[in-house]
């Protein structure tokens, strides 16, 4: 992902990082912002440190692109409300504080629907005095609110109001749901004006079934205009969002100037070409690029990525994570990378369904240096990439977790109590205490550099074979990969684990989250959407379903009118996640949609109201907010008279409004209305 510039680099100097000394940055609604540390910053070479800034540079002008995938209204009502906040003379009116939180809101979620749950949310201060405050935006505001809107600016706001105010306009960013048409429920602006089964048409017309397919879609929407025609605009310089990826690509040049090497300069300039044409055979070149690169010790993402986004999964939402290696802990994820191939043919999974070889898996800790556009405020812990199953199967794929966050997380947690209040017993708290953090990220090692990558598809099945169901099933296994395998005594034989019980705090976590905590997270009387969640429900409630009636592995029990998970028969419980994961890679291999929608909807997507409402109680009492994003720490160039950067400093004070508004101030390149 990124980068340029050949200053002279020898009088370079980095101001020594510091740690944040407060992790909790801010609360509202279900939300809670913390901060990270980049460790190990200061031990980076001064070319690397610039490469850093270069590509953070690039990163954050992609933030508008995503507000305005996630809805075509998001710009315009983010830049109306950050004018309000700005410019409203009495910041302590009950109303403006509700319109200050509201606006917290839509910076998380890089819009107006949920971040995790897809829903809209609605603002807590009333139309009327929204419709009066706007009064104080300064016209030069109200001339950039117009960039691109076709009317006035009474117009455009009239058109603001039902879209914030009305829960019945744009409920819901990606709907999933059973038997409506997905394109024209969702909120999302990956499609205008067309129905799914135009859309799917579309897409079956331009469909490329050569060996090395384009992935047609990807970098793109499709519009209908009014005389029938569907037109593809294609994200590029010079096409859709030109304004931001001018300005990343600029910086993606300064970076390439100061590549660390010969494979990462291609790949910087592979990606700058694609920003320039679109054109998806550059893309797949700069994903082999990418795969190829395992020397370098800075690396990124940057891009249209995840399909999440997008109902049928085709189109990638724009993220980016530039990190780089975190050289203690890659040793773990490398000592599973080397044995590969052992994993593969061990697995309780058909024969015709394994690699027979597994080729290119490459497996390494980072640590996030700067997050950006779908990876923020809220962020993965493990990447695997690219998405692309024939340059996984030829090339490989590059997994890797991201350690500081994982940290950042466990620092923040610490004697919350929740543990205390939803497990069963002081073993299973000391054991977690003991076990979790090692565990937490030897599974998501698991998960990412061997799961996603292991197994194959049988010959003509199509990557998109399972559609709605594909993303949860693929999740699950390779959850069900990591959970099968971190039980296995070969991570004690690689000394990954210190023994043989280190795993159990992993299994009865997961069991105990995927059936009942993580409910925490949904409404009461909502389905479960999002694909990770869905996976997990979809183990936990497989294997309960699956017991053995006599002597159950594992249950749900009742104490003093509350339910606990109790694991009975730790191996047990494995025999079972191995049955499992089996069954998910057969569907996988064959690409059976029935089975899948069968296992999904069985399992994955109901929730039984009683227990749900008995965790949103015993949750609630605990006063914690079941989603955390981040604010980023900021780096800064200084340069001497002739530009040229003298020194880089990394700093941890920017506040998350402070932040927000900064980035929107000189990152925010894109006109209002992108239609
Ligand atoms: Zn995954």
């Amino acid at each position: 992902m990124i980068i340029a510039l050949a200053a002279s680099l020898s009088m370079l100097s980095c101001t020594k990082t510091t740690q944040p000394n407060d992790y909790n940055v801010d609360r509202f609604y279900d939300l809670e912002v913390l901060r990270y540390d980049v460790p190990d910053f200061d031990q980076l070479t001064e070319q690397q440190q610039l490469l850093i800034c270069y590509l953070t540079e690039a990163a954050l002008y992609g933030r508008d692109i995503l507000y305005d995938q996630n809805c075509r209204y998001n710009l315009a009502i983010r830049r109306t409300l950050e004018s309000i906040y700005t410019n409203y003379p009495d910041k302590t009116n009950e109303q403006y504080l509700l319109m200050e939180k509201y606006l917290k809101r839509v910076w998380f979620s890089n819009g107006i629907h949920h971040h995790y749950s897809e829903d809209k949310f609605l603002p807590e201060f009333t139309q009327e005095w929204f419709a009066e405050a706007i009064h104080c935006i300064p016209q030069a505001d109200i001339e950039r609110l117009l960039e691109g809107y076709n009317g006035d600016a009474e117009a455009m706001f009239a058109e603001l109001m039902p879209v914030m105010f009305d829960p019945t306009v744009l409920p819901k960013k990606v709907n999933q749901a059973d038997g409506v048409d997905l394109l024209l429920t969702s909120a999302n602006n990956y499609y205008a004006g067309l129905t799914q089964a135009e859309a799917e048409a579309w897409y079956a017309a331009h469909k490329d079934n050569s060996p090395e397919p384009l992935w047609i879609g990807l970098n793109s929407r499709l519009v209908k205009h009014a005389d029938g025609t569907i037109e593809e605009q294609v994200f590029r310089i010079g096409g859709h969002y030109s304004q931001a990826l001018e300005k990343i690509v600029e910086n993606l040049e300064k970076a390439l100037e100061v590549a660390e090497n010969d494979q990462q300069r291609e790949v910087i300039e592979k990606l700058i070409e694609f920003n320039r044409t679109g054109d998806l055979k550059t893309f797949n070149e700069y994903c082999i690029a990418w795969v190829k690169d395992l020397e370098s010790r800075v690396d990124f993402v940057m891009g249209f990525t995840e399909v999440y986004g997008d109902p049928l999964g085709i189109t990638g939402a724009w993220e980016s994570m530039i990190n780089f290696k975190n050289l203690e802990a890659t040793k773990r994820t490398s000592v599973l990378a080397a044995n590969a191939q052992w994993f593969e043919d061990n697995s309780p999974t058909a024969k015709e369904y394994k690699k027979e070889q597994v080729r290119g898996v490459s497996a390494k800790v980072i640590n996030a240096a700067l997050l950006a556009g779908d990876c923020y405020p809220s962020t993965p812990i493990g990447i695997n990439l690219p998405n692309a199953n024939w340059i996984r199967r030829e090339y490989g794929s590059k997994s890797v977790t991201v350690q500081n966050i994982t940290d950042a997380y466990d620092k923040a947690a610490q004697g919350n109590g929740f543990n205390e209040e939803f497990m069963i017993s002081s073993k299973e708290i000391e054991m977690t205490r003991k076990y979790g953090s090692l565990d937490d990220n030897c599974h998501t090692d698991l998960h990412e550099c061997l799961g996603h990558g292991s197994g194959k598809m049988l010959e003509g099945v199509s990557k998109d074979a399972l559609r709605e169901h594909g993303s949860t099933i693929e999740e699950a296994r390779a959850d069900l990969f990591g959970l099968y395998y971190i039980a296995d005594p070969k991570m004690v034989e690689l000394g990954i684990l210190p023994n043989n019980e280190a795993y159990k705090a992993e299994y009865y976590r997961q069991m105990m989250n995927g059936a009942m905590t993580q409910l925490v997270r949904v409404e009461l009387g909502k389905d479960l959407e999002e694909a990770h969640m869905r996976n997990r429900q979809l183990i936990a409630n497989w294997v309960l379903a699956h017991t053995n009636p006599e002597a159950p592995e594992v249950q749900i029990v009742k104490r003093e009118g509350k339910s606990y998970m109790q694991v009975n028969d730790y191996e047990g419980l494995r025999k079972l996640y191995g049955e499992l994961l089996a069954i998910v890679q057969h569907i996988t291999s064959t690409g059976d949609y029935q089975m899948a929608k069968q296992l999904v909807e069985t399992y994955a997507v109901k929730i039984d109201p009683e227990l749900h409402r008995e965790m949103l109680e015993r949750y609630k009492k605990l006063d914690l907010a079941p989603y955390k994003g981040f604010v980023n720490p900021v780096y800064k160039m200084l340069c001497d008279k002739e530009g040229k950067v003298i020194s880089i400093q990394l700093n941890y004070n920017e506040g998350y409004a402070e932040q927000h508004l900064r980035y929107s101030r000189d990152y925010s390149p894109l006109p209002t209305w992108n239609d």
